[in-house]
């Protein structure tokens, strides 16, 4: 599955944040630093309106929907690459997402202690990076002397680490975190394999009060400048709204909504964000026992989606039933879509696409 990591100053509202995502209390909140010691991870269901409505036309019994993975990471603070507070542990922890959900807080609230004693998100966000680039940079210097040898006895990958290593270094060196360097398609397998933290696509998330969820604060705006200069997407959010939301049922949690002026719940713009931020698409299974939604990279084919669902399907692929999502709901379902002859039989290259509705044939 994708990890998403939640990271963040100590009270920012991360745990704030993961319970409601996960609707546990297993990452407990309290105005504490270093409240949240051990990651907690949790499963979120992917909100998708489609799988809902193909589920509602083919009458399944049963809505699976996909799902991501949050990582609420222990709190990081100033000289954490220094191995001060729970630096050391949080670097660990973080290698292993796929992206960060990066948290700021952009709330005002004099009982909430702040770290450094002032509301400043843009500057929160330059104290986390700057960390993460020195975590990188350390790495990648003892990383670089220890691949000496190999590359002086031409070893093919090593010279290729060392190339992407040297490349990395000299953004970093130059204040820069390693995900502008322009890696090349035939280097993403070994670049991804350095693991460095700069290199994780980054999404921030601004923490706004209560009253200010709909349109954000003068703090969330100057999040989303710093966001758009770097290429980075922001969403806002109040994590306690969330929280309290989490807490409803669905009928109560759309009117709580409605009166609070949002369109939606900020989880559900939060988890599409990440799922857009990894370039990851949706691809259906539909019939009467279970509508399910499945997760695949942009770009996979027909037999790398089956794999998703069992190896043995991706192993004895034949070919893929396909039908549009579109085509689907407009012809009323797979019998009428195969009448209209927009049930197509895709082969090993088909590129699946979002929405796609997919029933595979198999060999055993
Ligand atoms: P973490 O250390 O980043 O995990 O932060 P927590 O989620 O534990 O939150 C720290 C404190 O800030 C808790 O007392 C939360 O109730 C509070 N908090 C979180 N989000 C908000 C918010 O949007 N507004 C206000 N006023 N307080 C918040």
């Amino acid at each position: 599955g994708f990890k998403m990591g939640i990271v963040g100053l100590p009270n920012v509202g991360k745990s704030t944040l993961f319970n409601a995502l996960t609707r546990t209390a297993a990452a407990q909140a309290a105005n504490f630093p270093f409240c949240t010691i051990e990651p907690n991870v949790g499963e979120v269901a992917v909100p998708d309106a489609r799988l809902d409505q193909l589920a509602g036309i083919a009458q399944s019994k049963q809505i699976i929907p996909t799902r991501m993975t949050f990582v609420d990471i222990a709190g990081l603070v100033k000289g954490a690459s220094k191995g001060e507070g729970l630096g050391n542990q949080f670097l660990a922890n973080i290698r292993e997402v796929d992206a960060i959900a990066h948290v700021l807080r952009c709330f005002e609230d004099g009982d909430v202690t702040h770290v450094e004693g002032r509301v400043d998100p843009v500057s929160d966000a330059e104290t986390i990076e700057t960390e993460l680039m020195l975590a990188d940079l350390e790495s990648l210097e003892k990383r670089l002397q220890n691949n000496v040898r190999k590359v002086r006895g031409g070893d093919k990958e090593a010279v290729q680490q060392q190339r992407l290593m040297e490349a990395a270094k000299a953004v970093l060196e130059d204040g820069k975190p390693a995900r502008v360097v322009d890696v090349d398609e035939d280097d993403l397998k070994a670049w991804k394999l350095l693991q460095l933290l700069t290199s994780k696509p980054v999404l921030f998330v601004c923490n706004v009060g209560e009253a200010e969820a709909a349109e954000g604060n003068a703090h969330s705006a100057k999040v989303a400048e710093m966001a758009a200069a770097q290429g980075n997407s922001h969403v806002i959010i109040s994590a306690q709204i969330e929280e309290e939301i989490s807490q409803l049922e669905r009928d109560e949690a759309v009117m709580f909504l409605e009166e609070m002026g949002l369109a939606e719940a900020g989880l559900d713009r939060l988890i599409r964000a990440g799922y857009e931020l990894l370039h990851l698409e949706t691809y259906f299974t539909v019939g009467p026992k279970e509508a399910r939604a499945w997760t695949v990279p942009g770009g996979t084919t027909a037999p790398k989606a089956a794999g998703v669902i069992h190896g043995d399907f991706e192993k004895g692929f034949i070919r893929a039933e396909t039908i549009s999502f579109h085509d689907f709901v407009s012809l009323g379902g797979e019998a009428g879509a195969k009448e209209a002859g927009k049930m197509r039989a895709e082969g090993k290259s088909y590129i699946v696409k979002d929405g796609d509705v997919l029933h595979f044939l198999f060999n055993t």
